[in-house]
């Protein structure tokens, strides 16, 4: 626990002593002796990549997010471009993206020649607001990207009557929520498409890597020869007919998942209930104290969600504070706090404003870009690391209280 002389403390930017000695990340994968038998095991088989560690793979993620299909892929972004080219978007159709995400979630709209429609965010959860999502429907709409912000799923109840009653699809970039539950129901299962990644910040690292989950296995065979050159059979499968010619029916690409990385992936799940339930903890931990500190405020979290907290962003109120975000952000770096800033709104980004977009179109996720940043969460993190987070923010806000 901080005593009052360590709150009153001379900030470390200000030549104080930091709260700890060395940078404590906001994220970082953790990697035991299994993971690396597991890899070592591949590195020695007959295959490096699209093996049977691949579709052991899919079968395990299918499995634990409690449906039929997964489709391995290499990056999260190769699973969402791969999942608008599922829904056949095109020249002329519309997207519903959130205004605060990776801009991934709304770039595989771009990649299709389609237009992300950025949608606002809710102030309190920083999720896609079904209200927004309904003002945004065009007669060119065909889809939503709903992005699970942080590891909490979207309303998805509310999501699918919009889209449903709109002949809309839903997809899930779920990249922040594997493990997460929505009314007892695993993410992975909530929408139509279901996007994941395996980058070494996400739940389960690959190196590098993605899925979509589905029920629907006409759109599964499609991104698995999407994935694969838009060939229509793998190399196994034409070993086996002994044949050697095969056909390129469509324009794909080459997104295979390795074995190598596959066999890293279904090591890091079998700990997956493991990590988000130390990811629990430490977000129990923080929302305890920032209760009791001022001018820091937790997102809210609704009932019915199991949280899978990749992300554990703030919002300052800034009102009640005598600097702003940046020097706030300074400071706790100077603490050897390493926090970071998810996100700011997507069409902001030089390249959108090039295309056109308007600064002012999501003030929700415009005003609350100006007070958000993320503390450090992960389950690697020590006992101990979560007290330095709570007293370095408690030193510097204390210090800067209007
Ligand atoms: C990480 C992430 C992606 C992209 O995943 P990569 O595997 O890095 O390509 C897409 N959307 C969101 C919300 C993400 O957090």
């Amino acid at each position: 626990m901080s005593s009052r002389t360590e709150k009153s403390a001379r900030l470390a930017i200000d030549g104080g002593t930091p709260i700890r000695d060395s940078l404590l990340p906001y994220s970082r994968h953790l990697i035991d002796e299994d993971d690396v038998a597991a890899v070592t095991e591949v590195l020695r088989s007959d295959w490096l990549t699209t093996g049977p560690k691949v579709a052991e793979f899919e079968r395990r993620l299918a499995d634990r997010v409690g449906t039929s299909e997964a489709v391995a892929v290499s990056s999260g972004t190769a699973a969402l471009h791969t999942a608008m080219s599922a829904l056949q978007i095109g020249p002329g159709d519309e997207v519903i993206v959130p205004a605060i995400t990776f801009a991934a979630s709304a770039n595989c709209v771009l990649y299709r020649g389609g237009k992300p429609t950025f949608a606002d965010v809710e102030a309190t959860t920083l999720l896609l607001d079904p209200d927004a999502v309904e003002a945004a429907i065009t007669a060119r709409t065909k889809a939503i990207v709903a992005v699970d912000y942080a590891g909490q799923p979207c309303d998805y109840s509310a999501l699918h009557t919009i889209a449903e009653r709109n002949g809309l699809a839903l997809v899930a970039d779920a990249c922040h929520a594997l493990g997460a539950t929505y009314h007892e129901r695993p993410v992975g299962s909530l929408a139509e498409l279901n996007v994941f990644s395996f980058h070494p910040v996400k739940h389960v690292a690959s190196g590098e890597g993605g899925a979509i989950t589905t029920a629907d296995t006409s759109l599964a065979a499609k991104m698995r020869i999407f994935r694969n050159h838009g060939i229509t059979t793998d190399h196994h499968e034409r070993a086996k007919a002994g044949g050697f010619s095969y056909g390129m029916e469509e324009l794909g690409y080459n997104y295979r998942l390795s074995d190598l990385q596959c066999a890293l992936g279904l090591s890091q799940l079998n700990k997956l209930s493991q990590s988000i339930e130390r990811r629990r903890a430490i977000a129990r931990r923080y929302d305890d104290a920032f209760t009791r500190i001022p001018a820091v405020q937790s997102l809210r979290v609704r009932p019915g969600v199991g949280h899978a907290y990749h992300l554990y962003p703030v919002q300052f109120d800034l009102a009640r504070l005598s600097v702003g975000r940046a020097q706030i952000y300074a400071a706790l770096r100077a603490e050897n706090i390493g926090v970071n800033v998810h996100y700011v709104p997507v069409y902001w980004h030089p390249y959108y404003q090039k295309l056109g977009y308007a600064r002012g179109l999501c003030p929700v996720a415009e005003a609350a870009y100006d007070r958000l940043m993320s503390l450090p969460i992960f389950n690697g993190m020590c006992d101990g690391d979560d007290d330095d987070v709570i007293n370095a923010t408690e030193k510097v806000v204390m210090n800067y209280l209007a």
